[in-house]
């Protein structure tokens, strides 16, 4: 088994970065990762100025995929999620859902004990850790690459609460070897990501890369148990969804064989529209088909 180091990280994903391993496809590889404040804050009189902002998001890797070329599919198995014992969440004034409030920068040290992180005395949430920025360099034409704080069809930021073990990941490829990297794990996170940060913990990530050659999805795909989820990201909420949206509608006309008008009428009984989260610089909204009604084929081109 391939194993990572968390000293090995990146800030934007780019195809100039040099790869830190190659890994074959049906490879085991273990990512470590540094919570995604770079692992700052280790107390709570920590005040927010002091961050040292060149050191957030960032993304271990690049990893090189063995014979991924442009127009390929990236499978990312993620087979295992490990959060350490204790994370953190932050607000920050002039960040996160109500930036327009009044309120003090903050932090807030979490323990994660027993499968529940425990948020105050009398409050716990049960823990359901996700990987918050996992992605690929974006075509060689951008040359300085995308921040690994923006979501986009590199995956990047997407802050997606079902991006957990037992999914899989489909991204296109955009680059040769893909140059695949991630990090920024969250111990649980609701839809939205409200006031900018979840629980930013450190931690481990077991995954599996496998390829699809020749055809990709547009946008970043995720595989649930019940569900197949296209992931988009824009300026706004309502862009996303309608990028979410065409695409869904697309792939649904694909897979029946039916008219742009009835694959529309079937949207609205059968496509969920979910919000990933509203506070990163591209907010993200995803659509979730039953995969009772779609199969895989119809979403890569
Ligand atoms: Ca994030």
């Amino acid at each position: 088994m391939k194993h990572i180091s968390k000293e090995k990280a990146i800030f934007s994903f780019s195809s100039k970065h040099k790869p830190v391993e190659i890994v074959k496809p049906s490879e085991l590889v273990l990512f470590e990762a540094e919570d995604a404040l770079g692992g700052q804050v280790k107390n709570e009189s920590i005040s927010m100025e002091t961050l040292d902002w060149s050191r957030v998001n960032g993304s271990t890797g690049p990893v090189y995929i063995e014979g991924a070329e442009p127009n390929d599919t990236l499978v990312v198995e993620i087979l295992d999620i490990k959060p350490a014992d204790k994370g953190v969440i932050v607000v920050i004034p002039g960040y996160g859902v109500l930036e327009n409030m009044q309120f003090r920068g903050k932090a807030k040290i979490v323990t994660l004990k027993d499968g529940f992180a425990i948020f105050d005395e009398k409050t716990r949430v049960k823990v359901k850790p996700i990987i918050g920025t996992i992605g690929v360099a974006p075509h060689a034409c951008m040359r300085e690459g995308i921040p690994t704080s923006i979501p986009g069809k590199h995956g990047g930021n997407m802050d997606v609460k079902d991006v957990t073990s037992g999914t899989k990941l489909y991204l296109p490829v955009f680059t040769e070897g893909a140059l695949f990297a991630a990090g920024d794990l969250h111990a649980v996170q609701a839809d939205g990501e409200l006031c900018v940060s979840s629980i930013e913990v450190a931690g481990q990530i077991l995954l599996r890369f496998n390829l699809i050659k020749g055809k990709s999805p547009r946008w970043p795909l995720l595989e649930t148990q019940e569900s197949y989820m296209i992931i988009a990201a824009a300026e706004n909420l309502d862009e996303a969804a309608k990028i979410a949206s065409n695409e869904a509608i697309e792939a649904l006309m694909r897979e029946h064989d039916w008219s742009f008008e009835e694959a529309y009428m079937f949207g609205s009984l059968a496509v969920d529209l979910k919000i990933n989260q509203v506070v990163d610089p591209k907010k993200g909204v995803r659509a979730v088909i039953p995969k009772e009604y779609i199969t895989l084929e119809s979403l890569l081109y």
